[in-house]
């Protein structure tokens, strides 16, 4: 058995910021758990920026930038938990500047910004289109150099607690094989999100599955506002691949089949960049209305051709490799076919202002946790500043509580019940193939639960996310051995995605109302008297779920209507 005093799940933004913020203030022993290695986590893809006022935003404040994140979500974000993380913006990114963060500059040497969908001054800090890439990277060699322990490509199963407190985790080591029960006095999950769900069309990594969310469900947590999945609305139209905002904030242009900037009848102030919700159901409705491009009309144009080579090679060069790579364009010369990709997870594991759970010990931050700051739509640029705000402050909790927690005392049930399962997984019938299974699950998502929604088409979706989730008891690990069985790890990875796949649907079916995200054709509006609630759903033991309502924070900004 590993003992720890804090094990933190994930090796993102969030975790890593976490663990450099414990290990710098405390002697306990802090352990970081991860099932890719550091550095390939879902952070490393972040490409247009994090959001913060600095000394020199001229004009902006703290205030207007909880403001925006207060409208952008929809009214729906609680208001503490905004308000705590626009006042810390400046504090961290001058803390990750100074750690090595090579931010792109003014001509006068301070960091530059550019403007987002939904932001009223521009106050994106960016590095390039690489801006998560550079965190990571920095996160990391700062982890190294505070001898953080890594627990690399060891896999989160369980979490096991007393109906009370945290007392430990179960994990797979993938490069060794073997079930492992860990003993710790506090964790923090900060295992990213579960755009992965929507697995054909998604701008999410491969690893992107949800485990700690489902996890935590399955320890019987209640998990918040599922039902709110952003859709970025430039995904590459062949793949799903993202184009960063950074694109429509350096001046590309949305057209349509008839070369139209149609946003102008969507968003006339705004135009491109309006919040992410307004611009995807834009993109959709031309594409649903007959004035999408191509030979099936099934995308629209991003055209950045007028920025020049100069600009695009600067500002966007991930974006112009990305484009020829994977779309065969080259944005330089022509426009870029896109239509929306399933992008960020709103909802998630239900945590207070700080990140605490309903569990002594436990916590969550980063895209796996429901703080909630974004409420029913992300703003652009707002995810990375969650990470690793809501990171460092859940570490300075975890480490005041586990320096005087009592000792746990984790009982080798779960262990036992863990190699049992994967055992079961090894040798059930294997009637169902994984691949198809996951493939249909993602369509039934983005057909059902997708842009736009409806009861009936839903209500079909959850008869057909019950009937996987039955089938999916036929999945085979074909692969028996112990070393890096990727088969064994794809396998229980879409069981996670299963897991979340009927919160998702059944919060969204319940939620009668038009909010952010949460576009109901059936209910084009939005119901505050009805509805400006958090949704709860649980896992019963009879493996029933059980949906129920939570009011939200207001502070300051009573709701008003959403105009851009
Ligand atoms: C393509 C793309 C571009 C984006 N661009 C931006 C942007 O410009 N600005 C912005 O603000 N936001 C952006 N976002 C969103 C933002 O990047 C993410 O929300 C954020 O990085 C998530 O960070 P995280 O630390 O919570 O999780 P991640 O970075 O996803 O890390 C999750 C970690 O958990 C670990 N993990 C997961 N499951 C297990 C398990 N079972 N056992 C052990 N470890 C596990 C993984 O190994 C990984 O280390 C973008 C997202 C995408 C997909």
């Amino acid at each position: 058995m590993l003992e720890y005093d804090i094990v933190i799940v994930g090796g993102g933004g969030a975790g890593l910021y976490a663990a450099l913020w414990a290990a710098e203030n405390t002697i306990l022993k802090v352990a970081v758990m991860t099932k890719v290695y550091p550095t390939r986590s879902h952070t490393g893809a972040a490409e247009g920026g994090i959001n913060a006022v600095l000394t020199h935003s001229v004009g902006d404040s703290p205030e207007a930038h909880a403001y925006d994140t207060v409208k952008g979500s929809d009214f729906l974000a609680d208001q503490d938990a905004v308000d705590i993380m626009c006042k810390m913006g400046a504090a961290v990114i001058y803390d990750i500047a100074h750690r090595g963060v090579p931010f792109s500059r003014r001509p006068d040497g301070r960091i530059a910004q550019r403007p987002f969908g939904g932001a009223s001054y521009p106050r994106t800090c960016y590095a390039a289109d690489k801006t998560g890439f550079y965190i990571l990277q920095t996160l990391y060699e700062q982890c190294l150099k505070n001898n953080v322990t890594f627990l690399n490509e060891w896999f989160l199963l369980s979490i096991i607690h007393n109906g009370e407190r945290v007392e430990g985790l179960t994990a797979w080591d993938i490069r060794n094989g073997g079930v492992h029960l860990i003993k710790t006095k506090a964790v923090i999950l900060a295992t990213g999100g579960h755009g992965r769900v929507y697995w054909n069309r998604t701008s999410n990594a491969l690893g992107n599955t949800g485990d700690g969310t489902a996890a935590a469900l399955r320890a019987g947590l209640p998990l918040k506002d599922m039902e709110f999945i952003q859709f970025h609305p430039t995904g590459l139209a062949k793949t799903g691949i993202l184009v960063t905002e950074g694109a429509r904030g350096e001046g590309g242009f949305l057209r349509n089949k008839d070369g139209e900037r149609f946003m102008k009848r969507y968003a006339p102030e705004r135009m491109e960049l309006a919040p992410r919700d307004i611009v995807s159901r834009a993109i959709q409705t031309e594409i649903d209305e007959g004035r999408g491009c191509g030979p099936n009309g099934d995308y629209v144009y991003l055209d950045l051709t007028h920025l020049g080579e100069e600009k695009i090679n600067e500002r966007l060069p991930q974006t112009r490799e990305h484009a020829i790579l994977y779309e065969g364009v080259d944005p330089v010369r022509e426009p870029i076919p896109v239509a929306p990709t399933a992008h960020y997870s709103m909802g998630g594991i239900d945590t207070d202002k700080m990140g605490r759970t309903e569990i002594k010990g436990l916590y969550a931050a980063g895209e796996c946790a429901c703080i909630s700051v974004h409420g029913a739509n992300r703003l652009g640029g707002n995810s990375l500043l969650d990470i690793l705000v809501f990171g460092r402050l859940t570490a300075l909790e975890a480490v005041k509580y586990a320096d005087d927690a009592p000792e746990t005392n984790p009982s080798l049930a779960k262990q036992k019940d863990d190699e049992k399962r994967i055992l079961e997984l090894m040798e059930n019938d294997g009637k169902e193939s994984l691949a198809d299974l996951r493939r249909e699950l993602g369509n039934v998502m983005i057909k059902h639960f997708g842009v736009f929604r409806e009861e009936s088409s839903m209500r079909q979706g959850i008869e057909k996310l019950h009937e996987i989730r039955e089938r999916a008891k036929h999945v085979k690990v074909h692969d028996t051995s112990k070393k890096f069985n990727t088969d064994l790890i794809s396998v229980l990875e879409f069981l996670n995605l299963v897991d979340l796949s009927l919160p998702i649907a059944i919060a969204a079916i319940e939620r009668k109302e038009s909010r952010g995200a949460h576009a109901r054709k059936d209910y084009p509006n939005r119901d505050d008297k009805n509805f400006l609630k958090h949704s709860i759903v649980r896992l019963k033991e009879d493996g029933d779920y059980e949906l129920s309502w939570k009011p939200v924070t207001i502070t300051k900004f009573p709701p008003e209507e959403r105009k851009y």
